[in-house]
């Protein structure tokens, strides 16, 4: 019996010959993708789940094609060779299929995933290695509940980034020059963090790369990231120009504040304020509570329950309850809104 397609060959298999029935769909599965991870220090490379020390990446890769392509039908043999195709991180593959004695190529593309992690081996047995330090400092002095602060933050980011980088860790941190410093395992992941610090607390980051030497051929930089926080704190109290501010929260460049005359909130960018500047007038914490005694006209007299004065204030704009909170430029009184909706 003659193929039913093309009529010339004899059919063998579903009423086609071998090139038909080769050329009637296609018969690979490719892998999603070929993830081959290396390890910068001693070359060793992940397969799925499995280093292996002493293999070459072509390997690797051809291996882990071998084992994740699937073939749709066990008449056919097949043979893969691929090529990568470097600028698109793709491997070309050729899959040669042969059906008795007919071949035919079946091509596929697969994204190729390119990563460098510590194998688990040079990370427990080389304690010192790191390749960034966070380096967090503050313009003005960091308090202990900051910093018990700052080192959840970081830990917690720790974790986090962790679960796209296991072989991410903090080899040490220490005081330093009123701040801390971090040395982990990662550039990237020191840079995330970084930058998360910086968008949580308000601060800037500067990154300066040192060459630490060579690896794999290659200059190998630590990079030490410099994170900055500015003075002012959530909770502090600031005057820009001859306004008196509260400062209720800063995120990603803006300095959330309530106008203390108006108890309006407002937005100011951190850039206006180092440009235009500011002057911290009181820091949280140093609130002076204050019972009010009566109301006269435009007036409220108090009484302060530091030193017990009593002192006459013009009422602001917003509601003052019996009990409030007063802070002090000098002479100038203010009263602190209720922030209790921030
Ligand atoms: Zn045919
Ligand atoms: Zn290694």
């Amino acid at each position: 019996m003659k193929c039913v397609v093309c009529g010339r060959n004899e059919a063998k298999i579903n009423g086609l010959c071998e090139e038909c029935y080769l050329n009637s769909r296609n018969y690979i599965k490719p892998p999603r993708n070929v993830e081959i991870i290396k390890c910068p220090r001693c070359d060793g490379i992940r397969v799925g789940n499995t280093w292996y020390y002493g293999k070459i990446l072509e390997d690797a890769i051809a291996e882990s094609l071998e084992k994740n392509s699937k073939i749709l039908d066990d008449r056919i043999d097949v043979k893969i060779q691929y090529s990568v195709i470097n600028t698109q991180n793709m491997l070309d593959v050729d899959y040669i299929l042969k059906l008795n004695n007919v071949e035919k190529v079946e091509k596929h593309l697969v994204p190729f995933i390119f990563k460098k992690q510590l194998c688990p081996r040079c990370s427990r047995y080389s304690g010192d290695y790191f390749e960034s330090i966070i380096q967090l400092r503050s313009d003005g002095r960091l308090k202990d509940d900051e910093l018990l602060d700052l080192e959840e933050f970081v830990f917690k980011n720790v974790d986090i980034e962790r679960k796209k980088n296991p072989d991410l860790y903090v080899l040490k941190k220490e005081s330093r020059d009123g701040g801390m410093d971090f040395y982990l395992s990662s550039n990237s992941s020191g840079r995330v963090i970084a930058r998360k610090i910086a968008d949580r607390y308000g601060a800037t980051v500067r990154e300066s790369p040192h060459l630490a030497g060579v690896k794999e051929g290659k200059d190998f930089y630590r990079i030490t990231f410099s994170v900055r926080l500015p003075d002012y704190r959530e909770g502090d109290f600031i005057k820009v120009g001859n306004n008196a501010y509260m400062v209720v929260a800063i995120r990603k460049g803006q300095v959330k504040v309530i106008n203390l005359k108006n108890g309006y909130v407002e937005s100011i960018t951190q850039k206006d304020l180092r440009d235009g500047g500011y002057r911290i007038f009181a820091r949280k914490g140093d609130e002076v509570g204050a019972i009010k005694l009566y109301e006269e006209g435009e007036y409220i007299h108090f009484m302060e329950t530091k030193n017990y004065r009593t002192l006459v204030i013009k009422k602001p704009f917003f509601k003052v309850n019996r009990e409030f909170l007063i802070v002090l430029d000098g002479e100038e009184i203010y009263i602190v809104p209720e922030t209790m909706n921030f």
